[in-house]
Formats: structure tokens, C-alpha cells, sequence
């Protein structure tokens, strides 16, 4: 058996006592949140729906989309979603012929990742996560279509949905708060970064002020919102990145998760890391501004991921972002030091 690598222990963060920590105090993880409010093992159920794309992709924000994106690399491996003949939905789509497909698809996915969290984590009840591309970036009728085949799935507590500021129309709003009166309904937003600067380099194609207004506008409807957060974006310092994550509490999130930035494949990123024109965040700079970050957070706002990476052969760097145990394990280290748990 090949020998395990071992990875030098990191740096602990500038805020880490000496001293042993008697009591540690339990970050609010969403599994316990999802726990406590429905008194059982809820898990969520990715699905990825052909057809649905992205503004920032398909030319009406900008193409060529985050420069960071490489959309397969967060899928689940299930049956991607694959491109139907060249046709994309987006807000003013006429018509959708293959609306009884991506139902199809979307029942086959849920029915088959739900058996296999049911036998492997012991998941009990389940929110169907529309987590690939901008999942409200069609028009309403295929939205209400879609999430209320998810809502009808056995066992189903809730939706939540990942999308971006600028692709959510006023009337898929009202529709949500109409089925959040009697379900569990999230909006998932990608904040990553409240500079501006730091938006336009790495072409997010809205600016800080369009998320602060859809994070407002969703908490209005009644909506349970959770916030992407990147560290280590081009040219951001460890002060920036918690001004953003201040920013985040501020606004009213919910949930968060908490992303280191990382090079793969096939991306604009890529090719600026060739040719040295962005350096990717340490392990310790990362290490260091989580824990501060999450010393910052109110103790309501629940921790849905602390890190994140991909092991396989499509990650180009940092090389640590690909050993999620490792990872996992420098972690809880150093939330330790700082009398933290998660
Ligand atoms: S908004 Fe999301 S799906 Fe669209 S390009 Fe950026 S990361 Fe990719």
C-alpha cells in the first residue's frame, strides 16, 4: 500500500493562543440548523439541469464567464448537465421544448442521490439543491415547473437554489416567497469579494452594489439566504477579504461558505497563473483568515463549507487544495487554538 503523504502541519493563525482551550465553542454548522428545525438527518441533493446557463457566459452580461469558472468542476458527477442541441434558457426564453427532459432528468438525479446519501449518511429528509450555473436565469414557468417537482420528490423539506445577483426576476421573488409561506426555500448568491476591482478582474460581471440590493430584496420576501465567499481573489489582501466577510454579516446572510481560490483547467484563470500573473493564497494566509473570519461571525449565521478543492488531475494549484482531509484536518487545528469547533 502507498505510503499516505504527510503534509507539514501549517502555521497556525496570528490569533492562536498557547494555551489550551477548556471549552471549545461549536460553530453553527447548516446539518445541525437543518437538524434542529426539522429533527432529522436533512441532506442536500445537487442536481445539475441541461439547458440552464449563465448571463456571464452566454453574452448578456459578458462571455466567457468568471475567470475562475470552469462550471463542470462544481457539478455533481452525476449525469452532468450536458448541452441540449445548443439550446440555453435565460429570462426572455419564449418557449422550452425540452421542459419534460429536465424534468425527467431532474427526478432520475434526485432519485438516485438521495438512496445513496440515504445508505452512506444516513440522510432521512432531504433540500433539492439547484446548484450548477444560474438555476433562476429562465423564465418563471420552468422555474415553478422545475421546484415544484422537487418539492413533490418523498421526503423533500425545502429547496435551495443557487443563482446571481443581477438573474432573478421580481416575479420568481414573489413565487418564492409564495412557497417559502409553507417550505424551506434558500437563495444561494456568489458575493466573493465586496471590491469592486477584485469583481471586474475576474469579469463577475455585476459589482458589489447588485448583490448587497438582492441579498436586501430576498431577506424582504422572506427568503433564507446563504453567500459565497472566495479568499485569495487577484490582488486582495488579508484585510480585504475580511472587510468582505464583515460586509456578508452585515448584509444579513443566513449561511455562508467560506472558499479558497483555485486554479483549474480549461479556465482564464489558468492561463494568468501561466504566465505568472496570479499567485494563489498559502494554506496558512488561508488558514489565518478563516479563523478570524469565523472569530468575526455572528454565532446565528450557519457555516454550510469551510474550504473547498478538487482531486483530480483538473486542479492546477495550490497543490493543497486538493487534499480535502488534510485540509479539513489544518482546519479544526487551528479553530482549536482559537477556541472554536466545527
Ligand atoms: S456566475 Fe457562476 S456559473 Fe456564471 S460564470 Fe461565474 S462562476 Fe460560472
Amino acid at each position: 500500500m502507498a505510503k499516505k503523504k504527510i503534509i507539514a502541519p501549517p502555521v497556525l493563525p496570528a490569533i492562536t493562543s498557547s494555551k489550551p482551550m477548556a471549552h471549545r465553542t461549536q460553530i453553527l454548522t447548516f446539518g445541525q440548523y437543518l437538524r434542529e428545525k426539522f429533527g432529522c438527518k436533512v441532506s442536500k441533493v445537487p442536481v445539475s439541469i441541461s439547458g440552464f446557463t449563465c448571463p456571464n457566459i452566454d453574452g448578456s452580461v459578458a462571455k466567457g464567464g468568471c475567470t475562475f469558472c470552469e462550471n463542470d468542476s462544481f457539478s455533481p458527477s452525476l449525469d452532468k448537465a450536458k448541452p441540449l442541441k445548443g439550446f440555453f434558457l435565460n429570462l426572455q426564453s419564449p418557449t422550452n421544448p425540452y421542459l419534460e427532459q429536465q424534468l425527467q432528468q431532474l427526478q432520475w438525479q434526485f432519485e438516485t442521490l438521495s438512496k445513496k446519501l440515504s445508505c452512506d449518511h444516513g440522510a432521512q429528509k432531504y433540500m433539492v439543491y439547484f446548484q450548477s450555473f444560474t438555476n433562476t436565469y429562465a423564465p418563471l414557468e420552468t422555474l415553478k415547473a422545475l421546484y415544484e417537482k422537487a418539492l413533490s420528490f418523498e421526503n423533500v423539506v425545502g429547496l435551495s437554489i443557487g443563482t446571481r445577483s443581477d438573474s432573478i426576476s421580481e416575479e420568481t421573488f414573489a413565487y418564492l416567497a409564495h412557497l417559502a409561506q409553507t417550505t424551506e426555500i434558500w437563495i444561494e448568491f456568489g458575493i466573493q469579494s465586496i471590491f469592486d476591482e477584485t469583481l471586474v478582474k475576474v469579469n463577475r460581471g455585476h459589482d458589489s452594489a447588485s448583490v448587497q440590493a438582492a441579498i436586501a430584496k430576498a431577506k424582504g420576501y422572506g427568503l433564507n439566504v446563504c453567500g459565497h465567499l472566495i479568499f485569495g481573489l487577484p490582488n486582495e489582501t488579508k484585510a480585504m477579504m475580511l472587510q468582505t466577510a464583515q460586509a456578508a454579516y452585515d448584509w444579513g446572510v443566513d449561511s455562508l461558505k467560506y472558499h479558497p481560490l483555485y486554479v483549474v483547467k480549461r479556465t482564464a484563470l489558468a492561463n494568468e497563473y501561466g504566465r505568472g500573473e496570479f499567485t494563489p493564497i498559502t494554506q496558512e494566509c488561508y488558514l489565518e483568515v478563516l479563523c478570524e473570519a469565523l472569530a468575526m461571525k455572528p454565532s446565528h449565521i450557519s457555516v454550510q463549507r469551510l474550504t473547498a478543492g478538487i482531486d483530480d488531475n483538473s486542479l492546477i494549484a495550490p497543490e493543497w487544495c486538493k487534499h480535502k482531509n488534510e485540509q479539513l484536518h489544518a482546519i479544526n487545528t487551528a479553530l482549536k487554538g482559537i477556541g472554536l469547533k466545527y
